[in-house]
């Protein structure tokens, strides 16, 4: 994992506003966030994306969603609605290589996304 900015978050080598976190996951504030609520969740185990994810990594991308849905409910959002999105490579505009679930709420989005 050549320099990956997520994992220098991980080791606390790096500031973010963590708002969630235990063995293998962790969550915190998305540095630019695009809607009131934007939380980024990820393994701390490094997966490049979800189109490099192994058997074995199942239960931990199952997980991401699970985080989210009890974040969402404490940042209030679960009643209005939330989106949760996975950008996998180039054409969805993955640009951190660390595999994470965006939890985006807080206001009206429009469908398709841009
Ligand atoms: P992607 O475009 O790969 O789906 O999402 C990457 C997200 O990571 C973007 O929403 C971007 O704002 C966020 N991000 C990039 N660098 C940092 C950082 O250093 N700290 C935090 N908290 N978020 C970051
Ligand atoms: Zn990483």
């Amino acid at each position: 994992m050549p320099d990956c900015i997520f994992c220098r978050i991980i080791q606390k080598k790096m500031p973010a506003k963590v708002l969630f976190e235990d063995t293998h996951f962790l969550a915190f504030e998305d540095i630019n966030p695009k809607a009131p609520t934007h939380i980024l969740i990820i393994p701390k185990k490094h997966i490049e994306s979800l189109d490099t994810m192994v058997e074995e990594d199942e239960f931990a991308v199952g997980r991401l969603f699970m985080v989210a849905r009890n974040l969402a409910r404490e940042k209030k959002v679960h009643r209005s609605g939330y989106r949760t999105v996975i950008n996998t490579g180039t054409d969805a505009g993955q640009s951190v290589f660390h595999i994470h679930l965006h939890l985006l709420g807080g206001r009206p989005m429009a469908w398709p996304p841009g």
